[in-house]
């Protein structure tokens, strides 16, 4: 029975899962080191409780009471971190049906499912870029940090922000009769003032972060997949008032001006970005903007759009021409240097498959390391727990995994995560 098979039954018959030894070393063949960018051969990492205590050089012979992980055929690195999911969702043909037969308990559970999917992929932190509604990532996100259910940190947007009619109006594409007109609670607002009020529920509602849809999107069922959305002091509103609530804003873009207009504003990450010019990538350089590019979801939906009747009639042609770009848009941007977190918007591709974003990275130019390096270091820098999380140093929460082999010569085994411990104990081996 493997250690989580065995916390599983654990935690079915309400007991608790037995305590580790008082301290674990991690024995790893190889273990990167995402600041440095090198890889250093046969290390031991000293966990106790939930920290990283030491990482010493070789193997030591270790007192019995010691617990001895042996990776010594694997690669360790820190855990990995994908910085745009929706965990209440996956996309599919029946998904604009859904929205009007499923409720928040429906979201919740399968939000539960894909929690513990994206951590056995390896990925210990994920920021849920907007959710249904109702709440779910929230309440999953205190069931994983009470220990009730497993799954990564989750840093939590609720549901996202949009003006009326814009990417993220929960109403777009639906009889008028079934819903409700949005309001700012909802995730639809118009003006400053309602902008400040969205921001504020969400802080009250328990939300780590802030997501708004900047421009049109390739998904929801209107016409544009490029307009902006916000006018500029709707984007000052949200991003000064996030600000002063500590959170973070994470803007949706795939239209220039939109893009524009959300980094001069102060935005904290540009979303997609998938029409990105020179002129934007400088003013992002100047203003630390972060890039979370997705390619996972661009070439996602270009592969669907070929499918007669997968999309609704408009939403088809705005997947066939937006998704396949985000590729050349990742490769000249970083290029350009502008500072690229690994996101993947996984909730439109299946939730599990996060580390096929990697591959992507590479086919596109980043070199290996620096790729696993934005999908951690970068991630928590992001997040803003880089004090806590990102690298393999004492100190660090035990957020660790590791692939079998060497990931720099061959990038796929990203995806086969065969370790996984997330602050101290371990869902993997
Ligand atoms: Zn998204």
């Amino acid at each position: 029975m493997s250690i989580r098979a065995t916390l599983s039954v654990a935690m079915l018959f309400g007991f608790c899962a037995p305590a580790l030894a008082a301290e674990t070393h991690i024995q790893c063949g190889q273990m990167i080191n995402v600041r440095t960018l090198e890889i250093l051969e046969n290390q031991t990492i000293r966990v106790n409780a939930n920290k990283i205590v030491a990482v010493e050089a070789g193997f030591a012979p270790a007192p019995a009471e010691i617990n001895i992980i042996d990776l010594k055929t694997s690669t360790c690195m820190p855990g990995l971190m994908d910085m745009h999911v929706h965990l209440t969702s996956e996309y599919s043909s029946r998904s604009n049906i859904e929205r009007f037969t499923l409720d928040g308990p429906d979201f919740a559970i399968r939000a539960v499912a894909n929690a513990d999917k994206t951590l056995m992929a390896g990925f210990t932190t994920v920021r849920d870029l907007g959710d249904k509604r109702f709440g779910s990532v929230i309440a999953l996100r205190k069931a994983i940090d009470s220990g009730i259910v497993p799954g990564p940190r989750v840093f939590a947007a609720g549901k996202s922000i949009a003006t009326t009619g814009g990417h993220a109006d929960p109403t777009n594409g639906g009889a008028q009769y079934l819903d409700d007109v949005p309001s700012p609670e909802g995730g639809v607002i118009d003006g400053v003032a309602e902008a400040r009020k969205a921001v504020r529920q969400r802080y009250k509602n328990g939300a780590d972060l802030i997501k708004i849809t900047a421009t049109g999107g390739v998904l929801s069922v209107a016409k544009s997949g490029q307009n902006p959305q916000f006018q500029k002091d709707e984007l000052e509103a949200i991003i000064t008032t996030a600000h002063e609530y500590g959170m973070k804003v994470a803007a949706h873009a795939h239209g220039t001006e939109g893009m524009k207009r959300a980094a001069a504003a102060g935005i904290d990450s540009i979303e997609h970005g998938t029409f990105m010019t020179d002129d934007v990538m400088r003013l992002m350089k100047r203003k630390g903007t972060w890039y979370v590019p997705t390619i996972l979801a661009g070439n996602w939906v270009g592969e669907k759009a070929k499918i007669d009747g997968f999309f609704p009639e408009l939403v088809r042609p705005k997947a066939a021409a937006i998704g396949p770009q985000i590729s050349d848009t990742f490769a000249r941007a970083y290029k350009a240097g502008v500072k690229i977190a690994f996101g993947t918007d996984t909730g439109v591709s299946a939730h599990g498959d996060n580390a096929q974003e990697f591959e992507l990275m590479v086919a596109a130019g980043m070199p290996p390391l620096e790729a696993i390096r934005s999908a951690t270091l970068y991630g928590a820098q992001l997040v803003g727990i880089e004090d806590k999380a990102g690298t393999l140093e004492p100190g660090k929460w035990a957020d660790i995994v590791a692939v079998p082999g060497n990931p720099v010569d061959d990038i796929s085994l990203m995806t086969k995560v065969n370790f996984v411990m997330k602050d101290g104990t371990v869902y993997k081996q």
